[in-house]
């Protein structure tokens, strides 16, 4: 369906995470009818304490819970939350849990968890990058201790690297975990190429850092180069996203210029990719204006629904892609991660 000039809406706070973005993806699918294909659950059973203590330390989650009861404030670097943010994460995080078992049985093929606050920076005891619990992590470890999976995926296309997921999972050999991300962006010192995975589990960590101004061919060549051929050779139960849209090419927190047609680019070779299902947990994206309509090509992509909308940005963000000689740059980068991992 078409759709009319959006404005760009002023920030409510001025702090890049807020819930505007979220909410107008929310309501953009049910002012299109895409939310007719789909089944919105709109509630889930926050974590619960044995599900946090299978990633984070009592220790941090003890600091956590008696801060959020009385003013709130900041255990870690760019993550303050207020009053009652415990029990929001848990929440958060419970939400990802629900779309994954909801999965691996056999509820639903796919499943997207749009929740908040995300999740992938968040180390086992120490929150940043707006992250107070790792949402992902705390749902595939719930499920490979119930048992509903052996090995998994996680394959992180928020612009920033996932150091929390990549540290919490570094020396376990059943967890891949892939990110590919702005280099140097944040955290300005990790997601490096040669950080393949500790002792034991080697070549299950996988990081693709791409130059600032890689925008929609570098993406989707990263993914056929790499991504999918490494899945392929890990033959994972179940793929995980961190689904961040701030590699959009009009987001305030990154120099990237992937467009809403990227995210659903990269989502339908997922889908090809395999008999796996795929379970999307929403991360970052900044632009209050974009990210909806990144949500909404997913989330069709995803659901094979009829209901298209009009990206208002498209023409702008597509206008501005690199030239072949800056791509050429970028894929010499992912041949050499393609030959550091044997594919
Ligand atoms: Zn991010």
């Amino acid at each position: 369906m078409p759709v009319g000039k959006c404005v760009e809406p002023s920030s409510t706070s001025g702090f890049p995470e807020t819930p505007e973005s979220k909410r107008r993806l929310k309501n953009l699918i049910e002012i299109s009818g895409l939310s007719d294909d789909l089944d919105v659950i709109s509630e889930a059973k926050r974590v619960s304490h044995q599900d946090l203590f299978g990633v984070h330390t009592k220790d941090y989650i003890k600091k956590f819970e008696e801060l959020s009861d009385q003013d709130g404030g900041e255990l870690g670097l760019r993550a303050p939350f207020g009053p009652g943010g415990f029990d929001i994460a848990c929440i958060s995080a419970g939400l990802v849990k629900e779309a994954l078992f909801s999965v691996l049985n056999g509820k639903h093929q796919h499943a997207y968890a749009l929740s908040r606050p995300p999740g992938h920076h968040c180390l086992a005891d120490f929150p940043n990058g707006f992250c107070l619990l790792n949402n992902i992590a705390i749902a595939v470890e719930s499920a490979i201790q119930a048992k509903k999976v052996e090995r998994v995926a996680i394959v992180d296309w928020d612009v920033h690297h996932g150091n929390g997921t990549e540290k919490i999972f570094y020396n376990r050999a059943d967890v891949l975990t892939i990110s590919i991300h702005q280099e140097r962006n944040y955290p300005t010192d990790s997601g490096h190429i040669n950080d393949l995975g500790g002792p034991g589990a080697h070549l299950s960590n996988l990081n693709i850092p791409l130059f600032p101004g890689g925008g929609h061919s570098v993406y989707t060549h990263a993914f056929d180069r790499v991504v999918i051929p490494k899945l392929k050779k890990f033959q994972p139960d179940i793929v995980i996203v961190a689904c961040g849209f701030d590699a959009s090419g009009v987001d305030p927190l990154s120099r990237m210029l992937c467009g809403s047609n990227t995210f659903a680019e990269l989502t339908e070779r997922l889908i090809d990719y395999g008999d796996s299902g795929l379970v999307f947990a929403h991360e970052g994206g900044y632009s209050e204006l974009h990210v909806p309509f990144c949500g909404h090509s997913v989330l069709q992509t995803l659901s094979r629904s009829a209901v298209i909308v009009e990206d208002p940005l498209a023409n702008r963000i597509n206008s501005q892609q690199p030239d072949i000689i800056f791509d050429n740059l970028q894929y010499e980068r992912i041949k050499e991660i393609a030959d550091l991992h044997g594919l």
